[in-house]
């Protein structure tokens, strides 16, 4: 009945969209189109559900709602006040939090609150109190001049870009870069592994404010436990970003020293990838920090965007359910498969395995590239993402790896079988391509028997798991 009611509103609206505003439903009957044609295996993507999309599609959109529940800069929030408590109330309950700020428009977002609510409760709250004064405004410009100096010459120990950190983790040429002092740690450069003693003596020569943990394209458990104890040697702020895994934590795959929502002392995450939900943002933190990262819009972030709220509402109650608990656990499993199988058919993996939903293939040693893979596989129907290898020769463009994962297709029921054939695929395809000549870097060529072959194999997977299956486009008359 539920789904019956889902789809009507969905396809009631994509059709209303026809009308209108044709060439937009075009291209929105044309990704769905071009989703179903492909085996997603973006370690970052996924399926939301209808509900969930659905629940952004209404007028919440155009509510402005600064601030936060029962203290925000404009009138007549008392819905989105509901709406905003709720969302977070089962956030809590997720995670096990002791607050959870749901406002973030995207993971990169989340990030910037986080950062900002550390150095404001750390560094800017006792520089105001010693000074006797309440907030920069009361500072004369020189005061307020050592303050920004003082804020910027923070230091934030990050995991590398390289060896599979985020962007937002102090890379050079972003933000995080520039409004604190970055350094990094990378992994082991033989086990490519974490080395807990390497980062704690990084630690000890730096003294960071921050030392943050999470990853983009790391195939393994952290021990949170253990980054924790470097942070409380050091006495630095333990930050957790949990965008890539934050579905296996709530879906209770990961557990003990590797559940980072006990040991952190804020955490981030993305809400649209393992989690499931609508693509946005969120921060979980403890009462130290509570009142700062409730500041961060309208100090660091935009306005809301409550109808996403609303969203990120309903995708959490689907996390609650056990279903979603069997949903995280295959995504583990599906992956340790896909590894397994890839490894049996001679293709190098980065660690030579997986504990969590990702895999990074290593192509240094063959004379191909990451770009020239992520072209062909998508040819042959595979949407995977090129990504760099630890101490990648080739660089963050052209790269010597691929990174794939299983969350989107364990979302639409693919198992162990069917990770096992992916894995053919793949190897396959890796095996017989060979760069279009000695220079390319991002071109290779494949027998069209082979790629018409690994072509049909994708297509007869994809008929047995088709994507929104309830969703007719015929019906909608827009594609
Ligand atoms: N943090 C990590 C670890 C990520 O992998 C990503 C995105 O891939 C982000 C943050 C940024 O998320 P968003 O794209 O929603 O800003």
């Amino acid at each position: 009945m539920e789904n019956d009611l889902a789809k009507t509103a969905y396809l009631a609206t994509l059709r209303h969209l026809s009308h209108v505003a044709p060439t937009i439903a075009k291209q929105i009957a044309l990704e769905l189109q071009t989703q179903r044609s492909h085996l997603k295996l973006i370690a970052s993507e996924n399926y939301s559900s209808l509900t969930v999309q659905l629940a952004m599609g209404n007028l919440l959109t155009d509510k402005y709602c600064e601030g936060y529940p029962h203290h925000r800069f404009y009138a007549g929030c008392e819905q989105v006040d509901a709406i905003e408590e709720e969302a977070a109330t089962l956030a809590k309950e997720l995670f096990g939090a002791d607050h959870a700020y749901v406002q973030p428009h995207s993971g990169a977002d989340a990030n910037l609150v986080a950062l900002w609510a550390i150095l404001t409760e750390r560094i800017q709250t006792p520089f105001m109190e010693k000074l006797g004064r309440k907030n920069p405004d009361q500072l004369n410009s020189e005061e307020f001049e050592t303050l920004r100096q003082t804020l910027c010459n923070q230091t934030l120990l990050g995991l590398s870009l390289g060896s599979g950190g985020h962007l937002t983790h102090g890379f050079r040429q972003n933000f995080s870069a520039k409004m604190m002092r970055a350094v990094h740690y990378d992994v082991d450069p033989t086990s490519h592994r974490l080395d807990y003693g390497k980062i704690a003596e990084i630690a000890r020569k730096e003294r960071p404010l921050i030392l943050l943990a999470g990853y983009s394209a790391y195939p393994r458990h952290i021990d949170f436990a253990k980054m924790r104890e470097i942070a409380d040697e050091v006495g630095a702020t333990f930050m957790v970003d949990m965008a890539h895994f934050a579905g296996l934590v709530a879906g209770k795959a990961f557990q003990g020293v590797n559940n980072p929502v006990s040991y952190a002392h804020v955490l981030t995450t993305t809400t649209h990838k393992t989690l499931r939900g609508p693509r946005g943002g969120m921060v979980l933190c403890n009462k130290e920090f509570r009142d700062s990262v409730n500041k961060g819009c309208p100090m660091v972030l935009g306005g809301p965007l409550p109808h996403v709220i609303a969203s990120k509402a309903i995708a959490f109650r689907e996390a609650l359910t056990p279903e979603f608990e069997r949903y995280a656990a295959q995504v583990v499993a599906n992956a340790r498969t896909l590894a397994e199988e890839l490894i049996k058919e001679g293709v190098s993996l980065i660690t030579g395995g997986t504990d969590n939903h990702l895999v990074l293939i290593d192509l240094s040693k063959t004379p191909l590239t990451g770009r020239m893979v992520e072209t062909i596989l998508v040819e042959a129907g595979i949407t995977s993402n090129r990504n760099m290898i630890p101490f990648d020769p080739e660089g963050a463009w052209y790269t010597s790896g691929i990174r794939l994962g299983t969350p989107a297709l364990t979302t639409l029921g693919m198992g162990s079988d069917e990770m096992r054939e992916v894995a053919r695929i793949i190897a396959k395809v890796i095996r017989n391509c060979k760069p279009e000549s000695a220079k390319s870097r991002a071109r290779a060529t494949i027998e069209p028997k082979i790629m018409k072959e690994a072509r049909s194999r994708v297509q007869a997977l994809l008929d047995r798991y088709p994507l929104y299956p309830e969703i007719d486009l015929e019906e909608v008359a827009c594609g």
